[in-house]
């Protein structure tokens, strides 16, 4: 890189937004506008070097075509840097496929009404196309596990323990018969679905038809193991099969806590293009103002993956659901991820609880055993003296 290079003022002035944007923790549209150069500058230096041997000759004046070259190389690299560094910090990360920064996956907590009302934003945009790609879904079942994954995320995020788990089930008499999500109390979640390829109709507003799939009738389970002696069971019939109606209707009949739920996954033939949601609570000192007040904004909200795909930040969507209302931070924020914790000795567990008869039935029949996770698809190989151990282990 030649120092001498001189820097333009176009240059200075972004570098300034960008240390006003680093300092402000989030990035507005104007700003990700800024990073978008950075990505073009990343592809112009991609385009430079293919089918270039060697760097050409370094040269200062910008007369030149090749010094006009470098001096836009040279500022390649910078925004390169910069948005390199700001990737430490800001959770954003490229996506060679896409060409772009994208925001990281992020829980943030927020307190709003003078503490009145809990609100808890998510962006899962990663977590739902890592889901899809690894369950090979169709559009509408990327949407409907996609919704259930980022309220295991937000509800698996309200648990206390590292060690507690939160599952939620749907059983439902639609095409996808059974989904789960698995979640813990960093917020990371994992999935499975029955049915991944279902392809049905769109809903006549041209929207993907995610309580079709589902199913309208069926049962909403949620499981806590918080490290008791049993865990702790609710059910609820499902209201719609959306997902989010039918979680609403299970924090006002199962836990009693008026709430509103929103949660979206944009999809298109190239994966996910947003997904997230948000979870609003009432305190039980909420006044009749507060709540007329939420419920006015609640019902002006755009769809929450419409608002993800515009770039809006988790602050952003928080401060349109208070208003004017003052809004504050709570706790640390969470990345939460699609991650699996299978271990070849709970999968060898499995295999124990089928019982020596089975386990000789496979010996017999395949020599040896494939199992294959069902929320990762990692494959775990059983040779036939494993099996044979396994066997003797049933006694
Ligand atoms: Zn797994």
């Amino acid at each position: 890189m030649n120092e001498k290079v001189t820097v333009g003022k176009e240059f200075e002035l972004l570098k300034k937004r960008f240390s006003d944007a680093r300092e402000c923790g989030y990035y507005s549209i104007r700003e990700r506008k800024l990073l978008r150069n950075s990505i073009m500058a990343v592809d112009y230096v991609k385009s430079f070097f293919e089918g270039t041997s060697h760097l050409p000759p370094l040269e200062e004046s910008a007369s030149t075509s090749w010094g006009k070259t470098f001096n836009n190389l040279w500022r390649a690299f910078s925004y390169i840097e910069e948005a390199e560094r700001l990737l430490d910090g800001a959770h954003l990360y490229y996506d060679i496929k896409k060409r772009g920064f994208f925001v990281e996956d992020k829980i943030i907590s927020f307190l709003a009404f003078d503490g009145k009302v809990n609100i808890k934003c998510i962006n899962s945009t990663k977590l739902v196309e890592e889901a899809r790609k690894i369950h090979d879904l169709s559009p509408v079942t990327t949407a409907a596990l996609g919704r259930l994954l980022t309220m295991g995320s937000l509800m698996g995020s309200n648990l206390k323990e590292k060690n507690d788990k939160i599952t939620l089930q749907i059983k439902a008499d639609g095409p996808i018969d059974t989904m789960i999500a698995v979640a813990s109390n960093d917020g990371n979640v994992k999935g499975y679905i029955k049915n991944p390829n279902i392809d049905i109709p769109l809903k006549s507003n041209g929207k993907l038809d995610v309580g079709g799939a589902v199913g309208k009738n069926g049962m909403l389970y949620i499981i806590k193991d918080i490290g008791l002696k049993e865990p702790y069971v609710g059910l609820t019939p499902l209201v719609s099969g959306e997902i989010a109606e039918d979680f609403t209707e299970y924090f006002a009949k199962s836990e009693q806590v008026p709430t509103a739920i929103a949660l979206g996954v944009l999809v298109d033939k190239d994966g996910v293009r947003s997904a997230g949601g948000y979870i609003v609570q009432l305190m039980p000192d909420a006044t009749n103002e507060d709540i007329t007040i939420l419920e006015q904004n609640l019902r002006a909200m755009p769809p929450i993956s419409k608002l993800l795909e515009e770039n809006k930040s988790l602050e952003d969507i928080a401060g349109m659901i208070t208003g004017d209302g003052m809004l504050f931070m709570v706790g640390e924020d969470l990345l939460p991820e699609y991650k699996c914790d299978c271990q070849k000795s709970r999968i060898k567990n499995g295999l124990i609880s089928l019982g020596a008869k089975e386990i000789q039935n496979i010996i017999d029949t395949d020599g040896k055993a494939e199992v294959v996770c069902k929320f990762c698809k990692k494959k775990y190989e059983f040779s036939k003296e494993d099996l044979e151990k396994i066997k003797e282990e049933c006694k």
